[in-house]
């Protein structure tokens, strides 16, 4: 075994490497108005950003760091149609009509972005092949068995791989049933953050980098925003911090639960090793209750999302714990050499939705996609976008909630690793009996 060299600080090598340059931004150097000013630029900021200067606003972003820094620039790369929780959830959640209205956006969340990735030739390793999602305990084949039945009802291309068929599309002994969805895909998602970037500067919006907003103040009906020396004023501000999210508006930073997720690569795989491993280039998840991504590079890497410390600013790569559940899955491997870890910022709530809020006139919020947000939040800037133009929610997808602060936020660490504890065991009972039965 290899312990990789670790890049905890940003997007990692392999994405950055593989991205397109840099987009044109500017330095704010002195004061200017707006109409519309969007703080952060992952995917949520530079899709309003996007859809604002396309509908011909002058729109300007203000990135602390650099395009796609966040956990946009960090993320395993998988398109899903799916929030956190399923369609059923969502209409009990959202009430029947809302709810319908959620579960079809979010299942045409992978259109909306390789659409966007198509019209603006955005070069992001896009491709559309398809999520496996496999069944590591009898519950979890039970749920696949459910959620493919639904999306068949509606003539979505989703279908059950069942025994041979399983084991042959993931390339490991170890599953017996997965649930196979045409519809999702997987990009580099710092390639597509920049790419965002790129189609927003040609729309027309300016983009500002290493310019952290320190404050907002209402003067005068428009925005003041603080950003150092020099600053802005706007109409309207949307705020697209999510997990990154600090102490800009009173109880939104609270309101979240940011907890880390973690990616590993390894060197490219010998080619024999390679092809044997989904070999149809569809991403895999299973559905335990801790992260289980696994999907293949075009460059032959192997690269797996993992569980690994929740918190803390520069937390250790937990490579060992992946190490070994990779060489379970997949024993052609050998020894596995690998390369690269980094970690990033997921923003979770307590209900596992997304929030989008107004909390304040002309300033509006969103966030807290539950690890479920590159396409979520592309579709979450497009509504924020529509609410900075001044239209009503009913036109949204999401509905506008107030702003609700968890009154427990500073203990919140503590009782996620203790729940996170829990998950781990229970999935490790779950696996000793999935590779038992294999
Ligand atoms: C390891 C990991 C794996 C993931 N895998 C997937 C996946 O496979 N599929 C999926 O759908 N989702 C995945 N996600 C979730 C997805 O990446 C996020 O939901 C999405 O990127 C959120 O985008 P965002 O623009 O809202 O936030 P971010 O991309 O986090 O951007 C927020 C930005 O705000 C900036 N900022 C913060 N404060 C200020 C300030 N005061 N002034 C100016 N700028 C500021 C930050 O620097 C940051 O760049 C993953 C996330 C992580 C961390």
């Amino acid at each position: 075994m290899h312990a990789p060299s670790s890049d905890l600080a940003g997007p990692p090598d392999v994405y950055v490497q593989a991205a397109p340059p840099p987009p044109p931004t500017q330095d704010l150097q002195e004061r200017r108005h707006v109409a519309v000013a969007v703080i952060g630029a992952g995917f949520t900021g530079l899709s309003a950003a996007l859809h604002l200067a396309e509908a011909g606003v002058d729109v300007a972003v203000l990135e602390a760091k650099h395009i796609g820094w966040g956990a946009s620039g960090r993320a395993f790369g998988q398109v899903v149609p799916y929030l956190k929780l399923g369609h059923a959830a969502i209409l009990r959640h959202y009430g029947s009509e809302r709810g319908q209205r959620v579960v079809d956006a979010v299942a045409a969340g992978p259109d909306l972005l390789f659409e966007l990735i198509g019209r603006h030739g955005i070069e992001c390793w896009a491709m559309r092949s398809g999520l496996i999602f496999a069944a590591h305990s009898p519950g979890g084949r039970r749920d696949l068995e459910q959620r493919t039945r639904y999306w068949q009802q509606r003539n979505a291309p989703v279908e059950m791989l069942e025994g041979a068929r399983c084991a042959e599309a993931i390339g490991s002994p170890l599953y017996r049933a997965a649930s196979l969805d045409r519809r999702g895909g997987n990009i580099n998602p710092f390639a597509y953050a920049r790419g965002l970037a790129h189609a927003a500067a040609k729309a027309g919006a300016t983009l500002y980098e290493r310019t952290p907003v320190r404050a907002l103040t209402r003067r005068d009906g428009l925005w003041a925003i603080d950003a150092g020396i020099a600053g802005l004023s706007a109409d309207c501000v949307v705020i697209a911090t999510n997990g990154y999210t600090g102490d800009l508006w009173p109880g939104l930073r609270e309101s979240i639960i940011p907890m880390r997720g973690h990616g590993f690569v390894t060197a490219p795989l010998s080619n024999n090793v390679r092809h044997t491993i989904l070999p149809e280039r569809q991403s895999l998840t299973d559905t335990r209750l801790l992260y289980s991504g696994v999907r293949m590079l075009p460059d032959g890497r192997l690269h797996a999302s993992a569980h690994g410390p929740s918190f803390g600013a520069e937390p250790r790569a937990d490579w060992g714990r992946v190490d070994a559940r990779i060489r379970r899955m997949f024993p052609q491997l050998g020894t596995v050499k690998w390369q690269q870890a980094w970690t990033g910022w997921v923003a979770m709530t307590t209900d596992h939705f997304p929030r989008l809020h107004e909390l304040a006139p002309g300033l509006y919020a969103g966030l807290g996609y539950n690890g479920r947000g590159i396409a979520a939040a592309t579709m979450m800037g497009r509504d924020l976008a529509v609410l900075a133009r001044g239209a009503r929610d009913d036109t949204t997808v999401f509905p506008l909630t107030p702003l609700r602060p968890l009154g427990w936020h500073r203990v919140a660490p503590a009782l996620v690793r203790g729940l996170v504890q829990v998950y781990r065991v229970r999935d490790m009972v779950d696996e000793y009996r999935l590779s038992r039965a294999a």
